[in-house]
């Protein structure tokens, strides 16, 4: 299905002035990622053209990504020509993305040339780059992405290897030569390319299911059986949970690097899923990766099948709005923990610490205090790339989490007022589910995620979502865990999804004691406003030099904190402000504190049910 279109006058006019200077609408772009390494990708493109005024537009709005994120700042070199003769180009004034320029008479193919310098450690590194398409053209601006043809090929650095969802026409040695697609279809089919390769099936049945991966080293493409295991039960897995699939095939992306940047992001046929170097060695990183494979690959349903009208937008010119984006990262957020718990990549430990990790960052957020769920996703453009100090105060993206939990809320109450007959899964059937398809988009509004949860179980539903989206709420919604059978408890005992952020960040979280996430230096990256350390003065930018009168350590802050319980003299630092160094007091004697789930006997384990394999009951 098409996605809905205001049409206004003024895209009428630019269709026009667009389609004087288009002789055709197809274009061939050549890539050259030899100097991939040196963050320098090289880009040709032929555009069919016809005299007039032409104005090419760079991708401003990248789907999965919600916002005008197209990095128009890495574009260089930029070189206009036909016939080898060179045509002069403006930048439009107001709008950023768009090159104007007039096309000679007798010219009938503009040649386009320039580079994507990306910043070093974002989507490179020595060894392995992620390609993307939208960094690396332009199109007649004015275009539905769906009515533009590009021949793509690619040059890889000599030895390196690639993967793509791009169907391949012709490889050869380091040339290939991908099948003419539409350009939505280009720009939702990166490329990994790197060094050291290796590529796994998930699946011995069509469709094909594979695991790409390249890797800064050859250790580390190393996976242990269980992982693979693993990932071949999460396809069957995301089937049984949908009940039908929206692509021809599927392949997981995935680089692994600690200077190639991180990376998630969905796409209907595959995932880029950038982690680090040691994602399947490290206990920790493993069961991050877990989570992001079963996150990304639900969004193939869930964000690239079915998709909010206001996210679903004809180009990469129109702006999108996020104002459903709690459907759309909140619901695949919570599937995203859900298939690796039932793949057995996660053990039911596993997916109650996440819960509780969430269920604790959500009721502590202070920025709830004034701001409601919806203002997150539909200020996207700029909650997404918050500072990260006072982020506890923004309350930066919590249609993810938060969104979470209202999903698990209804699974929960679709699951006790059918007496565990119905679950979400039975939304998921009905909503992305039906038959399968190849790629296609099939837009949604609210009125659509209301109709249907009806459809599963009759209920207050508008009332339900609008209660927990639209509203300030000074507590988050945890009926999902108390109906399900769990209680959320704090213990001096560390929380595994919490150790999982602060061995990514390199943090110390101590949001649930002394209300601060700090560096393991020292420095402060967060406070929370209701907080003890916020109540003694402190604030993001400070760094702790000393605690109780010893040089600061972790250690020393940790036993400061675990002896708080003992004593009623407050926790005192030393703390760097600028060029300043000040001492605080925490009055704080709560000991370590972190959130776990605990049972509740007195009701049924929901939480239990909803993580059971659907693939092994469905067999
Ligand atoms: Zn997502």
């Amino acid at each position: 299905m098409k996605p809905i279109r205001s049409v206004c006058l003024t895209a009428i006019l630019i269709f026009v002035a667009v389609s004087s200077a288009l002789a055709q609408s197809s274009m061939t772009l050549s890539v050259d990622a030899t100097d991939a390494a040196r963050n320098i990708v090289h880009s040709k493109l032929n555009i069919p053209v016809k005299p007039g005024t032409l104005t090419l537009f760079y991708p401003k709005w990248i789907p999965g990504e919600h916002s005008p994120t197209g990095p128009i700042n890495d574009l260089v070199g930029l070189k206009l020509s036909a016939g080898g003769k060179p045509i002069p180009w403006q930048r439009d004034d107001v709008e950023m993305f768009a090159f104007h320029c007039d096309i000679p008479q007798g010219v009938t193919v503009l040649d386009v040339a320039f580079d994507d310098v990306s910043q070093p450690e974002s989507t490179a590194s020595a060894k392995l780059a992620r390609i993307k398409w939208n960094r690396l053209l332009v199109y007649a601006q004015g275009m539905n992405s769906d009515a533009i043809t590009v021949k793509a090929s690619l040059k890889l650095p000599t030895g390196w290897r690639f993967a793509s969802a791009l169907p391949v026409v012709n490889e050869n040695k380091d040339d290939v030569q991908f099948k003419e697609v539409s350009l939505t279809q280009l720009v939702d089919s990166p490329a990994i390319i790197g060094a050291n390769f290796r590529k796994l099936p998930l699946s011995s049945t069509a469709p094909m299911h594979e695991i790409d991966i390249v890797a800064d080293t050859t250790a580390a493409l190393e996976m242990k059986p269980e992982t693979l295991t693993g990932l071949k039960a999460i396809v069957g897995e995301a089937y049984a949970l949908f009940g039908a699939r929206h692509y021809r095939s599927y392949q997981f992306l995935v680089t692994l690097s600690d200077h190639g940047g991180s990376e998630g992001l969905e796409h209907h046929e595959s995932s880029e899923d950038g982690v680090g170097e040691k994602a399947f060695s490290d206990e920790l990183e493993l069961l991050d990766f877990a989570e992001l494979i079963g996150h990304e690959y639900a969004h193939s349903w869930n964000g690239k099948y079915r998709r909010p009208v206001g996210l679903a937008t004809p180009d990469f010119e129109q702006p999108m709005r996020g104002e459903l984006l709690w459907v759309y990262e909140g619901l695949t957020q919570y599937l995203g923990k859900v298939l690796p718990a039932r793949s057995g990549l996660w053990t039911a430990e596993d997916f109650r610490e996440a819960l509780a990790a969430v269920a604790a960052e959500m009721e502590n957020q202070s920025g709830r205090q004034w701001r409601p769920l919806v203002d997150t996703a539909v200020a996207v453009q700029f909650t997404y790339p918050s500072p990260r100090a006072w982020m506890n105060y923004r309350r930066r993206v919590d249609y993810y989490d938060e969104g979470s939990l209202i999903w698990l809320d209804a699974d929960v109450l679709i699951r006790s007022r059918s007496n565990g007959k119905l679950s979400l899964d039975d939304f998921c059937h009905r909503f992305h589910g039906g038959q399968d398809t190849a790629p296609v988009l099939k837009p949604y509004t609210f009125d659509d995620i209301v109709n249907t949860l009806n459809e599963v179980t009759p209920y207050d539903w508008r009332e339900f979502l609008q209660a927990r989206v639209d509203a300030v709420n000074p507590h988050a919604p945890l009926a999902g865990i108390t109906n399900g059978g769990w209680k959320l408890v704090y213990t001096d005992k560390p929380n595994t999804e919490i150790r999982i952020a602060d061995h990514a960040r390199k943090s110390i979280d101590l949001s649930y004691s002394l209300g601060m996430l700090l560096k393991e230096d020292g420095a402060v990256m967060d406070v929370n406003p209701s907080s003890a350390a916020f109540k003694a003065g402190m604030a993001p930018g400070m760094k702790i030099l000393s605690v109780n009168g010893r040089t600061w350590s972790t250690d020393v802050l940790h036993e400061a904190i675990a002896f708080s319980k003992s004593i009623t003299a407050p926790i005192e630092v030393i703390v760097e402000n600028g060029s300043f160094n000040e001492t605080y007091k925490l009055g704080y004697h709560g000991g370590e504190r972190y959130p776990h789930l605990e049972r509740d006997n007195t009701k049924p384990d929901l939480i239990g049910e909803i993580i059971k394999s659907r693939a092994q009951q469905s067999k």
